[in-house]
């Protein structure tokens, strides 16, 4: 097979959403499937929806778009708040969005009385973690007005923590944010059916508190994928940490000196490379940069040591390990690796099915948007879940 390539295991992506829905589910909480670091692949979408996932979430329109036209049989929720200018879009390709500004609400509403539909909308609260939100505050005004605008219907308020000023989704801040939804149901007479209480980093407060409040609903992307929490990366019990899988290949393996030799000057990337301390060493060089994949998001699964990297090499010290030119490397990825490593045109993605063999992929989805040549058949490999 060629390289690079994402290896991705269907299988286990499948069981973490199982556990994960148990999980949640058994103190009344639903589980929104986030398919932006897998830039809605339409194959792992169609994954998440086999195993009991009825909503898929997504920042970007273009990834919704896509999964909708491969014919993923789910509803889609837009996770960024929508671009003004894509208000259209937004309400053609999304049931639900996540916003924090009125004006943009009321654009919806236009669109959707245009294209004579109803667009569903979640208010985003600020808790402090300071990305998008509005202020408490000014909620029960905002809410007023959006409850007026035809063609849209507020289906409930969701706040977002961890992700930019590094907030924890803690037992006050989750009991506040529950709070809000029983004051506004009460003042409004209204019934909120969705009150989302966060993301991976809500794992914590979930497993300690003893009352969820009015929180029903958690949107999960990075425990889903890559199986553990965000808050300080463990691992959660049960789930596989290793259904993505980069592949790499051994492009030069040569004895050569630990240090770079001749008249010291910076080398490409603007630095001047460090010493290494020992004579001589097992230096490889592999077929793959920073234009593949997030370099400082690879964990190699043998005992090797990556000294650096360019956009098209990575320098290894194999140690102890005997490589030679051909032999492949494989690599854990974090979840910034698994981003980059999607988006990058220069990384095949390789989907190892297990439990859905491809041609029942192939018919359900619409053919021309699952890619025949890149579905393989699971090797003997075998690997540990962790925990
Ligand atoms: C990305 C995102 C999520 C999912 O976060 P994970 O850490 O991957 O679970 C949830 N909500 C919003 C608004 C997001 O942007």
């Amino acid at each position: 097979m060629s390289t690079p390539r994402i290896e991705i295991n269907l299988k286990k992506i499948a069981h973490n959403v199982k556990v994960l829905k148990r999980l949640f589910g058994s103190k009344g909480i639903d589980i929104i499937g986030v398919t932006k670091v897998v830039c809605g692949d339409p194959t792992i979408a169609h994954a998440l929806v086999k195993s009991g996932i009825s909503v898929l979430a997504d920042s970007r329109i273009t990834n919704i778009k896509r999964m909708r036209e491969a014919g993923i049989q789910a509803e889609f929720l837009l996770l960024r708040t929508p671009i003004l200018s894509q208000a259209e879009s937004v309400v053609k390709y999304a049931d639900i969005s996540l916003n924090s500004e009125l004006a943009v609400i009321k654009k919806l509403s236009k669109f959707a009385l245009k294209q004579n539909t109803i667009h569903r909308v979640l208010l985003m609260v600020e808790l402090g973690d300071l990305r998008e939100g509005l202020m408490p505050i000014f909620l029960d005004n905002t809410i007023k007005q959006v409850l007026k605008l035809p063609g849209i219907e507020l289906v409930g308020i969701g706040t977002n923590l961890a992700c930019f000023g590094g907030i924890a989704p803690d037992e006050e801040k989750m009991t506040y944010f529950s709070s809000l939804a029983k004051r506004i149901e009460e003042k409004f007479g209204i019934t909120l059916s969705l009150v989302s209480g966060g993301n991976s980093a809500n794992y914590n407060w979930f497993m300690s508190t003893k009352n969820v409040g009015k929180i029903n609903n958690l949107r999960l992307g990075e425990s889903i994928f890559l199986g553990h929490e965000t808050l300080n990366g463990k691992p959660i019990p049960e789930l596989f940490t290793d259904a993505f899988t980069l592949v790499a290949e051994v492009i030069e393996a040569k004895i050569k000196p630990s240090l770079p030799y001749g008249k010291v000057s910076q080398n490409a990337s603007g630095n001047v490379p460090a010493s290494h301390g020992r004579s001589k060493m097992k230096r490889v060089i592999l077929g793959l940069g920073e234009q593949d994949v997030l370099v400082s998001g690879l964990t190699p699964r043998l005992d090797i040591k990556i000294l650096g990297s360019s956009s098209d090499h990575i320098i290894v010290d194999a140690k102890k390990i005997k490589l030679k030119v051909g032999d492949e490397l494989e690599f854990v990825l974090n979840y910034g690796a698994l981003l980059s490593a999607m988006i990058s045109p220069y990384v095949t993605k390789k989907v190892e099915v297990d439990v859905w063999k491809l041609k029942n992929i192939a018919n359900l989805l619409n053919k021309n948007t699952v890619d025949i040549n890149n579905i393989f058949q699971p090797s003997k490999l075998k690997r540990i879940p962790a925990s």
